[in-house]
């Protein structure tokens, strides 16, 4: 607020979300399965082909690697991807990716999951507790790449944690987020999905997790996320360029692309 006191709204929902997530952690791998048809494993793995991570920019000196932070990183779907691209596709094995979540029961999955990869071994992935919006143990300039991967939704100021993503990455860095869209831009096919998100997802979470109430968070949490052409603008405002042109509006149009119709999308900014 005004006067840097937190409203009890924003105090409810950063409490919501530090519950959610506690108690989704052990099973988020096999819902996500579940609840996206696997398809979340595709966007994922576009999302990180698209950004390419390990390529060398120049071909004179040694190959430097890159520092990629995972925002959000909850389970380390993200970072093992990017640590397997920039691995296998681009022989790099300096590359090494910071995971992040406030939430110390996602992150513990995560670990688990790197604990007999031989990333873990060569130091190539570290863990760090830390609110997206508050990431003071990261220094300024110095990260690679950004990434979120369906976590932004669940911040209370995004705009802060924007501002934050813009003050790490070093100029010529990338902020990429994956994350879904409040609505297709197809009303017939929007109203079939709409009825699968808020009829399936809550009912799975209840009979494969026991947690309807979760699972009706994430869902009514995706409804209420920016419209992509807003989202591209919030980037855009942080100070990142963004590939688009402002309508008469004043909106951003371009700058994403969307996946699967529109139920998902990517938006990529880089700092000047
Ligand atoms: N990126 C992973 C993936 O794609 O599978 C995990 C996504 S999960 C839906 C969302 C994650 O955001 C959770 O692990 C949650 O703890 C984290 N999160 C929520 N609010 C956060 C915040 N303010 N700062 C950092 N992480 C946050």
């Amino acid at each position: 607020t005004h006067f840097g006191f937190a409203t009890v709204a924003e105090e409810e929902k950063a409490s919501k979300v530090r519950s959610v997530f506690s108690s989704v952690a052990s099973n988020y791998d096999t819902m996500n399965d579940l609840m996206s048809l696997g398809i979340h494993r595709l966007w994922k793995d576009h999302f990180v082909r698209s950004l390419n991570p390990g390529v060398r920019t120049s071909t004179t000196g040694p190959p430097e690697g890159q520092t990629i932070l995972d925002i959000a990183g909850g389970t380390g779907d993200i970072a093992f991807r990017m640590l397997d691209h920039a691995t296998t596709i681009n022989r790099d094995s300096l590359t090494k990716v910071i995971v992040s979540d406030i939430n110390p029961e996602m992150l513990g999955e995560g670990k688990k999951r790197f604990s007999t990869s031989p990333y873990m071994h060569a130091g190539r992935v570290s863990f760090l507790e830390a609110n997206a919006e508050d990431l003071s143990a990261v220094p300024s300039a110095s990260v690679d790449l950004y990434t979120v991967a369906f976590g932004i939704r669940n911040f209370t100021h995004k705009d802060k944690a924007l501002a934050e993503a813009f003050r790490v990455l070093k100029p010529g860095g990338v902020f990429a987020c994956l994350e879904f869209c409040p609505r297709l831009s197809n009303s017939l096919m929007n109203g079939f999905y709409k009825r699968w998100s808020f009829g399936a997802i809550p009912l799975i979470g209840q009979v494969v997790a026991g947690d309807r109430d979760s699972y009706q968070y994430l869902v009514e949490s995706i409804e209420r996320f920016p419209s992509q052409t807003e989202f591209a603008g919030m980037i855009k405002d942080a100070g990142f360029l963004v590939p688009g042109e402002r309508n008469d509006s004043g909106e951003l149009e371009g700058g994403w692309e969307d996946l699967s119709l529109g139920i998902a999308a990517i938006h990529k900014g880089v700092k000047p």
